[in-house]
């Protein structure tokens, strides 16, 4: 945190500070016009399968190229951790950090979720999202971040000198443990840093921490993907249940995520652009 200063203010601090930002990563040249294609698809969804997360839990669930799925609330407000990955390739992954530089600290419609180096392409296009009214509030929070990282029982233990088992990390490291009959080192090592769907969240203005509040998320909310590749879903209900008060601990009240997929008739999807792997030459300057 940038609260002290021990170091002493230039004489030339004015010429040295005050400019204005710029983007670092424009994200024009990202729109493929492929949304406007998908809204309307949308309109076409049939269901073909639902899977429900059990509260300070996980599940895996498969999702095919050209599908949709959305993760809805059911009983109550409760945040979930997605992690992401390439079916058929679990070394390609959902990049929150990339996602983050490229749109924000919160992502929605139009967004897309960008996977790891080498491949960076989008893995799937969020195509509706019941809550972008709630847009910004006056602390700067917003829903659906790519800024936490996911509760883990390690920075838990650092904080609080406990062992919690039921973090979204650990809950998603037993799900792909269970149900893909991965070693636990070996899930340990790709899951990664999640979409944090329907959590309410911020920087402070003053110290500019990571900060929640209660989700605004209510049964019968839902954010929606479409899928542009074959992919492994894994998604944690989250332990702080609504993350208004605090997660990594059985305090909070909890409630089950439902994920649905959805097949679509692929003549609705004539025109769409779906991403490619980067064509990067990958020598990095050695030749
Ligand atoms: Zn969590």
């Amino acid at each position: 945190m940038k609260v002290k200063k021990f170091s002493k203010k230039p004489e030339n601090f004015k010429e040295r500070s005050g400019t204005k930002p710029i983007i670092c990563y424009p994200n024009n040249n990202l729109e493929d016009g492929n949304l406007k294609i998908l809204q309307n698809a949308r309109k076409f969804l049939k269901k073909i399968d639902e899977i429900t997360i059990p509260p300070r839990d996980a599940k895996t669930f498969n999702v095919k190229s050209g599908n949709f799925f959305r993760i809805e609330s059911v009983e109550g407000p409760q945040v979930g951790d997605l992690n992401l990955f390439q079916a058929n390739n679990f070394d390609e992954k959902f990049y929150s950090g990339k996602t983050r530089a490229l749109y924000g600290t919160h992502i929605s419609v139009g967004d897309k979720m960008f996977s790891s180096f080498p491949y960076l392409r989008s893995l799937a296009t969020i195509t509706w999202d019941t809550l972008d009214w709630y847009d910004y509030d006056e602390d700067g929070g917003s829903v659906h971040d790519v800024i936490g990282t996911r509760c883990d029982p390690y920075t838990s233990k650092l904080i609080s000198g406990t062992d919690y088992h039921y973090c979204c990390h650990s809950n998603l490291i037993r799900a792909l443990v269970k149900e893909k009959g991965m070693k636990i080192n070996d899930a340990e090592k790709i899951v990664h840093d999640v979409l944090n769907v329907f959590m309410l969240t911020g920087f402070t203005n003053d110290s500019k921490q990571y900060f929640m509040k209660s989700s605004p998320a209510r049964p019968g909310d839902y954010l929606e993907f479409f899928a542009e590749t074959d992919l492994l879903g894994v998604l944690s209900a989250c332990p702080g249940g609504d993350c208004g008060s605090e997660h990594s601990s059985d305090v909070a009240k909890c409630y089950p995520l439902k994920v649905t997929i959805w097949d679509v008739d692929k003549k609705y999807l004539d025109g769409v652009n779906f991403s490619k792997i980067s064509n990067y030459t990958k020598n990095h300057g050695l030749d």
